[in-house]
């Protein structure tokens, strides 16, 4: 499986990123020994001084498709989840300066842990869930897809435009503002509306 993370898709984070607010997806992978599952804690590494959190929620591909049109795109998941886009920004800004790929600061073991899905039936307007991230008891991230530059479905339609998409495949789908460090000893809790679906500790 893969794992394609749609990034900048949330004006208010590429605001305090200081990025362009895109006028397509912009979108990077990670590989599957990125996951982390089960709440199992993520290990900080020692190649970074400054991971950062992004909370976004996650679709899960229940389907095989290629070229997909957006009207059809709803057909492709019927799970929705919540992860952290773990980011070593130190890192990250490095290769930005550099013109290089990110998958560095990104793609690195344990960047991608996931909590569990819930049937997307139980959302009556996707354009309207909200999730948000703990740290420590104290929300530090709050979304609404309301404010998506591009929709699920527009996602969808675009990344496989590019990429055959398979069952199992995840699209972590971009973090709103409030993006800032973990430290040793921290504790995630993430929400899709007032479902704790991810709890982890930083190790
Ligand atoms: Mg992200």
């Amino acid at each position: 499986m893969k794992i394609i993370c749609i990034g900048r898709n949330y004006a208010e984070h590429a605001k305090e990123m200081n990025s362009v607010i895109p006028t397509e997806p912009v979108f990077f992978l990670k590989p599957d020994t990125a996951l982390i599952k089960d709440n199992n804690p993520f290990y900080y590494p020692d190649f970074s001084k400054e991971i950062h959190h992004e909370v976004e929620l996650v679709l899960k591909i229940n389907k095989p498709g290629k070229n997909i049109q957006t009207q059809f795109a709803n057909k492709y998941y019927d799970e929705i989840g919540i992860g952290i886009d773990f980011t070593a920004r130190d890192i990250q800004a490095e290769c930005k300066k550099n013109g290089l790929p990110w998958e560095k600061a990104k793609a690195f073991d344990g960047a991608a842990p996931i909590g569990k899905f819930i049937d997307k039936k139980q959302f009556s307007d996707e354009k309207n869930i909200n999730f948000h991230l703990k740290i420590n008891g104290n929300n530090v991230q709050e979304g609404n897809t309301k404010d998506l530059l591009f929709s699920f479905d527009a996602i969808i339609a675009y990344i496989s435009k590019y990429f055959t998409l398979r069952t199992g495949d995840l699209i972590y789908t971009g973090t709103p503002e409030g993006v800032g460090p973990v430290k040793i000893g921290d504790r995630l809790e993430a929400f899709i509306e007032n479902q704790k679906l991810l709890d982890f500790e930083i190790k």
